[in-house]
């Protein structure tokens, strides 16, 4: 089975994109920059499906059911490739992490 990620061309935008086909099957672009956790929230709240990349290069889909679970360490959490829609910065700034925060907990 290839499922292994590999970066390309999107064959319409020309945008650089992680091709894969994921673990639900299907053959999946995503935006190469990855996303912080808000970010994958906020990504999911506007309707655009969310993939994490593991380290072995395999994409799994993510999504409201699957949300909670913190990223494994060294997984990607990438957003659906859209023909003209870049992900907003907005979504892939990283979280500052003040020592004493307690943790977020995401209320659904
Ligand atoms: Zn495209």
């Amino acid at each position: 089975m290839r499922a292994t990620a590999e970066v390309k061309r999107c064959q319409d935008c020309r945008a650089m994109v992680i091709a894969a086909i994921n673990t639900d099957a299907r053959d999946t672009l995503c935006d190469v920059i990855p996303l912080s956790r808000p970010g994958e929230l906020a990504a999911n709240i506007a309707g655009r499906r969310t993939l994490r990349l593991d380290t072995d290069k395999r994409l799994w889909t993510t999504g409201a059911d699957r949300i909670r679970t913190e990223p494994m360490p060294g997984d990607r959490i990438l957003a659906e490739h859209r023909c003209g829609q870049p992900v907003p910065a907005a979504w892939t700034q990283p979280l500052p992490e003040p020592s004493d925060s307690p943790d977020m907990e995401v209320p659904f």
